[in-house]
């Protein structure tokens, strides 16, 4: 046997699968079922003291979700994972096993759009509030934080304008406060970016875009990076006090680098519930098998078809990390030189009723709210995902009337070039 680390793509592929114990299924079943029979009584009280690992109920663990989860940790170089319904449900769990009410967080301005409103609305109900950077500089960062903060929240590759972050500075902010760094790695994937090289303590995936990759299934990631040290004080008690309804065990003393994985679960989809269905997990399994592939092809079109949209008369501007004087390129350079992904912007000429004449002519692109599809997906976010947000909110969201996002498929890319021209020329 070669000792030889395997590659990317071979981790995409392999990472957590094993033929069936059962029946020798080479790809990994779907264990369609809600329950588990125990061996016996001592086993199922062991099961649910958390002294062995082994599945009880599909609401907290399922063997088709553990291969999944093993494979995206592995990914991401973590220490664990877990799989939830969606991303948000992932968000959720993550502020669920770090925050208590009255708790603060900081996050970057640069985010999906139903972030904005979960960390905005939503995560009021739970006493959790958000500050926001006002740029997205470390220095932006850091002005917010305060003796309430419990971490920072930022996405590697963000939504929507093609924008890098600056992970590393980012970390050493989050270091020196000692929180731990969030990372929505969703558009980048680990295919481009890894988070947790650049000083992530924590990654978050809705699998729903590129993982999956096919726009054919919802699901989310946490991934435990391992790194942060919860006992250093007494900050996240989820993690360093004794668990009462686990006979007083205390989890990052029990589990180490993977107590906070193990928190999200044992806590987190115990109580707050958001689990994946098996048959999802299969679909996001069978899609991360080609996600080096894909990603590389996502990138290339998106290349092509930004550098064709930058020097198109009814483009006003183009705003993709990819390009030689984009403001990004240099952290695109540092942070993912395999590609600037295929999520980005650009302003067409006319504002806001060209941006939807646009979206109504093209006819390869599908108008709607999805992202990291094989077929190549356009939005006007200021009629549509952004609509709830006023317009400071939006501007500040790159989300201002004349921003037209697309999401560029792994289609032929000439194709896609001449239905974009047409649309244009019909503004
Ligand atoms: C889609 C998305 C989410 C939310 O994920 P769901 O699976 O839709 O819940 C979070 N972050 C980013 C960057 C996204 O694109």
């Amino acid at each position: 046997m070669s000792n030889r680390e395997p590659g990317f793509e071979t981790l995409a592929i392999h990472a957590g699968a094993q033929p069936d114990p059962a029946t020798g299924a080479r790809v990994t079943p779907i264990y369609q079922t809600t329950a588990f029979v125990f061996d016996d009584v001592d086993h199922a009280a062991s099961l649910f003291g958390l002294q062995a690992f082994g599945n009880v109920y599909t609401r907290i663990t399922n063997p088709t979700t553990a291969v999944l989860e093993e494979r995206v940790a592995a990914l991401e170089g973590g220490t664990a994972a877990l799989a939830t319904a969606s991303g948000h449900g992932a968000q959720m769990l993550v502020f669920h096993a770090l925050m208590q009410p009255g708790d603060e967080f900081v996050a970057g301005r640069k985010l999906y759009g139903g972030s904005i409103n979960q960390f905005g609305h939503s995560f009021k109900h739970f006493g959790w509030n958000v500050k926001w950077a006002d740029g997205l500089k470390p220095a932006d960062f850091e002005k917010q934080i305060t003796e309430k903060t419990k971490a920072i929240f930022i996405e590697s590759l963000a939504n929507p304008g093609g924008v890098i972050m600056d992970i590393n500075g980012i970390a050493e902010v989050a270091r020196k406060h000692h929180i731990p760094l969030i990372v929505d790695n969703t558009m980048a994937t680990p295919y481009l970016c890894r988070p947790i090289e650049h000083g992530a303590d924590i990654v978050v995936h809705s699998l729903t875009k590129f993982m999956g990759g096919h726009g054919n299934s919802m699901g989310g990631a946490i991934v435990d990076g391992g790194t942060f040290d919860w006992a250093k004080d007494d900050r996240f008690p989820v993690l360093t006090q004794p668990r009462p309804e686990y006979a007083d065990m205390v989890l990052y003393e029990t589990f180490g680098n993977f107590a906070f994985a193990i928190a999200c679960r044992v806590m987190g989809l115990r109580d707050l519930g958001p689990s994946i269905s098996p048959f999802n997990a299969f679909q996001i399994l069978t899609g991360i098998e080609t996600l080096p592939l894909r990603m590389q092809r996502h990138c290339d079109n998106g290349l092509a078809v930004a550098k064709f949209l930058d020097s198109h008369d009814k483009v006003e501007w183009v705003s993709y990390a990819g390009l030689e004087d984009d403001p990004y390129y240099e952290l695109q350079q540092k942070y993912m030189p395999k590609g600037a992904g295929s999520v980005f912007s650009f302003g067409v000429k006319g504002g806001y009723d060209a941006g939807v004449k646009l979206v109504s002519s093209l006819e390869i692109f599908s108008h709607l709210a999805n992202l990291g599809d094989t077929r190549s997906l356009v939005i006007h976010p200021s009629s549509t995902t952004h609509r709830q947000l006023d317009k400071e909110q939006q501007a500040a969201a790159g989300a201002g009337p004349d921003v037209v996002r697309l999401s560029i498929g792994i289609e032929n890319v000439d194709d896609l070039i001449a239905d974009l021209d047409q649309a244009l020329n019909n503004t």
